[in-house]
């Protein structure tokens, strides 16, 4: 019998198609993203594996608040905004903590977050992992902007950069709905979507009246310093401060994280001259620098009247506590540069006796610092200057080495022991002061400049990011975590005035062999007792450009309570009666 064969009919041809997933990916790449933190789920999953498809790098994390402090410190240090990629809802939240210090700091980084579909969500219908992200991150982020159709999202995108980078940087918040992810256009009409956008940093010089008049009164100063913030780190300023310093022979002195921005050690450095500059200074040229509760208050109090030139792109942080005299609102490179070109024509009025006194001031209070070193150099167990005696040598003849630092105790002796001698090689807990972005700092650090980091941390203050050391194995990163562990939060000598046989609250594990946890992720892992054990240790594992982990014994009873800012802790533990 024969058979009757359908006639062969061509195959259907539809047109290339693409998802807003694909749409996203290209339009981050577009803008000059090259890499994304974060920590994937639904609805992020397919986003991720599709960004790192077309080259740009994913981190993947343990914890969404370590992501985001790897973002932040990634665009701190190269002016160059990352991702954070978070799933709905607590991913969302988790991640958002990071997203505000980073606006709090100054940091330019953009959160992308799937969200759920609008629909259950306005109607408060509930649904998986429902949350009105978009509301939620307003009051606590510079920008933030939802997504919600395929067609927007290279818009999106760019406002996002925008956002972050121009003006005072800070953290934006991008809401991509789960229907805008996963929508499909024809891949022809995608194409008519993108665009480069025209320069997406401007630069806003100053105007030259309010140059004029700064350069004036920094001329007419007997005793003028310039105080340096982390400001002109980000702006990455040192050439120009270096000419300033130089040609007007002004003494300086850095926030914690502009130290090394000029030489700690450099002849002009009042680095150890910080109380005299508050009584005695007539005039300060604040850059980059707000002069917010860590220029006031307990940490030491201005004369009444010190004269301020104030350089910051914020309008609005000028007078913020103190009258400013001679504001110039711009960004920190044009308005340097128009300040170099205008000062040779004053003649500068600076006390000769000035920077020789602050000199000798220094000399003496360098003399005192090392004595106090040297007399700690042998105690058993260790306390926190044994041990930043025997890594002071190391960390100082390796100044290309990023240092990451918290803690209480941890941060603050740390920061006074170290000498930094380069721009941008110091990341700590900056101005919120907080506890919690070692590990995502040291990561974004790693990852943004390819250098090798050592993160000096208080055992407390790894707590909150420990499991992300997993992450820098994973990673195979060029990081040393070095845990000074006293056994507590500030020390572990805590005592539980109930009695009933808890740890106190701030008692934590003196005895816990943090080593064992870089073990048991693959990392070359010490555990040390003397200071020759500790400066071996850590000169081995910078060495080894390879993830390391070294368990610093300290005594339990080293650290005071709140380290240097005891002073912002309400005291009542001696009215208590049990
Ligand atoms: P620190 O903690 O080191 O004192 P802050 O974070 O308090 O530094 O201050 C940094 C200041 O620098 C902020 O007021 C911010 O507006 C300003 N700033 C950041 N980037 C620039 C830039 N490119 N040009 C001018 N000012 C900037
Ligand atoms: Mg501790």
């Amino acid at each position: 019998m024969a058979t009757i064969s359908a006639p062969s009919a061509p195959a259907p041809s539809y047109p290339a198609q693409v998802t807003g997933m694909d749409i996203l990916a290209r339009a981050l790449k577009m803008v000059g993203i090259d890499t994304m933190y974060g920590l994937v789920g639904i609805p992020v999953t397919d986003f991720s594996y599709i960004a790192q498809s077309r080259g740009i790098r994913f981190v993947g994390f343990r914890h969404e608040q370590q992501a985001g402090m790897a973002a932040a410190t990634h665009g701190y240090l190269t002016g160059k905004p990352a991702v954070l990629l978070t799933v709905s809802s607590l991913g969302f939240l988790n991640g958002l903590t990071a997203t505000t210090n980073a606006t709090v700091n100054c940091y330019p980084m953009i959160q992308i977050s799937g969200s759920s579909v609008r629909e259950p969500i306005d109607l408060d219908q509930g649904t998986y992992e429902g949350l009105d992200q978009l509301n939620a991150a307003k009051p606590f982020v510079k920008a933030a902007y939802r997504v919600n159709k395929p067609e927007d999202i290279p818009t999106a995108v760019v406002r996002a950069y925008r956002a972050a980078v121009s003006g005072r940087p800070g953290g934006v918040y991008l809401d991509v709905t789960t229907p805008c992810l996963g929508a499909i256009m024809n891949a022809t009409d995608a194409d008519k979507l993108f665009y480069e956008p025209v320069d997406l940093c401007p630069s806003a010089p100053p105007a030259p009246e309010a140059v004029k008049r700064a350069a004036a009164l920094i001329a007419s100063a007997k005793k003028p310093a310039i105080l340096i913030g982390k400001g002109a780190a980000y702006a990455r300023v040192e050439d120009q401060l270096k000419i300033l310093v130089e040609t007007t022979g002004i003494p300086y002195f850095p926030m914690s994280m502009a130290k090394g921005v000029l030489p700690d050690d450099g002849p002009l450095s009042a680095l150890a001259c910080r109380s005299t500059i508050m009584e005695e200074a007539d005039v300060v040229v604040l850059v980059g620098a707000r002069l917010n509760w860590l220029l006031s208050r307990g940490h030491g109090k201005w004369s009444a009247d010190t004269k301020f030139v104030q350089l910051d792109i914020q309008p609005t942080e000028i007078d913020c506590n103190r009258p400013i005299a001679a504001p110039v609102v711009g960004d920190l490179n044009s308005s340097l540069n128009a300040l170099l070109a205008e000062l040779p024509q004053y003649k500068m009025n600076m006390d000769p006796a000035w920077v020789p006194s602050l000199q000798a001031q220094t000399k003496t209070k360098n003399a005192k610092f090392a004595a106090r070193l040297a007399a700690n150099a042998a105690a058993q167990p260790m306390d926190h200057w044994t041990a930043l005696g025997a890594i002071k040598p190391v960390l100082e003849a390796n100044p290309d080495v990023i240092l990451v630092n918290e803690g209480a105790n941890t941060l603050d002796d740390t920061r006074d022991a170290i000498n930094m001698s380069l721009p941008r090689h110091r990341v700590d807990c900056a101005t919120w002061a907080i506890m919690g972005m070692g590990m995502g700092s040291a990561i974004g650090a790693a990852v943004a400049t390819g250098k090798s980091v050592v993160a000096v941390e208080g055992d407390s203050a790894f707590g909150f990011s420990g499991m992300d050391f997993s992450t820098i194995c994973r990673f195979k990163l060029p990081v040393t975590v070095v845990i000074f562990n006293n056994g507590g939060i500030y020390n572990g000598v805590g005592v539980n005035l109930s009695g009933n046989g808890d740890p106190a609250p701030t008692t934590l594990d003196v005895k816990a062999r943090y080593d064992k946890l870089g073990e048991a992720f693959g990392a070359t892992s010490y555990y040390v007792t003397t200071p020759q054990e500790l400066a071996d240790a850590l000169k081995e594992a910078i060495a080894s450009k390879a993830p390391a982990m070294i368990d610093v014994q300290l005594a339990a009873d080293s650290g005071k309570e709140s380290g240097h800012i005891g002073y912002l802790n309400p005291e009542a533990l001696e009215h208590i009666t049990v």
